[in-house]
């Protein structure tokens, strides 16, 4: 490792013994100072999202918007560290949540601020300090969140961007400095970065792919579900974990959705992503929409039929695909990470209900029913760390994130994310 990289998880070791000890209100004060940076930065900071990885500028202004509440959240939460009586036979009896120390972030490109946001304010909140290992083509973005924290007064060291490629991840998870790391992105680099954590014994967090399911029962609102099921699915060109990929329709109603949907696909047009009223910029790298034209080709050999062929016009910008898919096509084992998406039939709820959990992802569905009872019976048998009644799925700040199965394990978000980094110490005796 380069000496450079290594004076930084020296440094976030030192800062730690010292920001260990500030107390939780004015930790959340420097957050709500922090909030206030980026809000009134949105615009610039969105120049830099959309220059990087080329979402619409809107949708980066929007992702720069939502970090700043869900830091206000953080700078307004109730304190849940605070040392916690148990009632025994002794005289001392308490919990006390330690914080762990320093802890590894390594975060993709998909949302450049708000996954890097996300992990570090409670982590840091907890009281343990930051390096981050972002995504090769996201360093403009790490390094302005690093400004951030020292504009807003954090003490420097609490959070510092590493600029390095991923193979240096292994010997920076092995310093003896690092105690831990979260890690947003593809199953392979989650395996493989858990697999190297579990061997030193330090926690991992991993938050991975998903193929959402997004389900249209006989009775739902058709003209809202293919409105937001086309932007659940092409907002950010496809590329979000918790994107709606898979749309299972009920027989029932497929002729009346089908061509709403179809409609309402269609207003995805790839544009300048710097123009603001653009809702389709290209795809991150090329070498992605390779990827996924790969895949296209892959479900039409396995059987799927084209509804709307997937047309690359660029490096990386598609006109948006639509495929019908049957069970058993082995692309359903897949997450499509770009403007194309999966429609299935079923016959009845039952059906529907099999379809949606029949993948190796469990990151988080939605389903669309006007009737109360099987609004319940989906939200009691999805397979799904979130399952969103007549909306699409979106991040909150109020509400635990995470997945099951191969979507990783852990939980972001709310104020369960504070008990992450720390370790629940038990204090008695006499
Ligand atoms: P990766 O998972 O490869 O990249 C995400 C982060 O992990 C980056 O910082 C990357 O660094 C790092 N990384 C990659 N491999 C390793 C490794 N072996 N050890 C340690 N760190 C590693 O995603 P890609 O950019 O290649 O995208 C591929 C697919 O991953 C997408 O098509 C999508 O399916 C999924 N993905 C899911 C995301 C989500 O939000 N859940 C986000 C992004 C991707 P570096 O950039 O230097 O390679």
């Amino acid at each position: 490792m380069e000496q450079s990289i290594e004076n930084k998880l020296i440094k976030a070791d030192k800062t730690f013994s010292e920001w260990k000890k500030v107390p939780f209100e004015d930790k959340q004060k420097l957050i709500a100072k922090a909030a206030e940076v980026i809000k009134a930065n949105s615009e610039k900071f969105g120049r830099i999202i959309t220059s990087e990885m080329n979402k619409p500028i809107s949708q980066s202004i929007a992702e720069i918007e939502k970090s700043a509440l869900m830091m206000n959240y953080y700078a307004d939460a109730e304190n849940i560290l605070k040392p916690e009586k148990i009632d025994s036979e002794f005289g001392y009896s308490e919990i006390h949540y330690a914080p762990k120390g320093v802890i590894l972030g390594v975060m993709p490109w998909n949302f450049p601020f708000w996954q890097v946001l996300r992990f570090a304010i409670p982590t840091i909140l907890a009281g343990n300090t930051v390096v981050l290992k972002h995504a090769s083509i996201c360093f403009g973005s790490g390094n302005a969140i690093e400004e951030i924290f020292l504009e807003a007064g954090f003490p420097e060291g609490v959070f510092q961007n590493l600029e390095v490629g991923h193979k240096v991840v292994k010997e920076i998870l092995e310093h003896k400095t690092v105690k831990g790391v979260s890690l947003t992105g593809s199953e392979k680099a989650g395996g493989e970065v858990a697999s190297i954590a579990g061997l030193n014994i330090k926690k991992s967090l991993l938050e991975l792919g998903g193929s959402d399911a997004f389900l249209v029962l006989d009775d739902a609102d058709l003209d809202e579900a293919a409105r937001v099921g086309a932007w659940a699915r092409l907002q950010n060109c496809g590329q979000s974990c918790i994107a709606a990929k898979r749309f299972i329709i009920e027989e029932k109603i497929e002729d009346v959705f089908l061509p709403k949907f179809i409609e309402e696909y269609k207003k995805f047009v790839a544009a300048d992503p710097m123009d603001k009223e653009t809702k389709l910029g290209g795809m991150a790298r090329p070498d992605l929409a390779d990827e996924l034209e790969k895949q296209f080709q892959k479900a039409l050999e396995n059987g799927a039929e084209i509804i709307i062929p997937l047309e690359r016009i660029s490096s990386n910008e598609f006109k948006p695909g639509l495929i019908r898919v049957k069970e058993g096509n082995p692309i359903l084992q897949e997450e499509f990470f770009g403007p194309l998406g999966m429609v299935m039939v079923a016959k009845n709820d039952e059906e529907a209900l099999q379809m949606a959990n029949d993948i190796p992802f469990g990151l988080s569905n939605s389903v669309w029913t006007k009737d109360i009872n099987r609004q319940l019976f989906f939200v009691e048998n999805l397979e799904s760390g979130t399952v969103s009644v007549n909306k699409m799925t979106s991040s909150d700040p109020r509400f635990p994130f995470g997945g099951t199965k191969t979507s990783g394990y852990g939980t972001e978000l709310s104020l369960l994310a504070l008990k992450e980094f720390v370790t629940a110490k038990m204090i008695v005796g006499n």
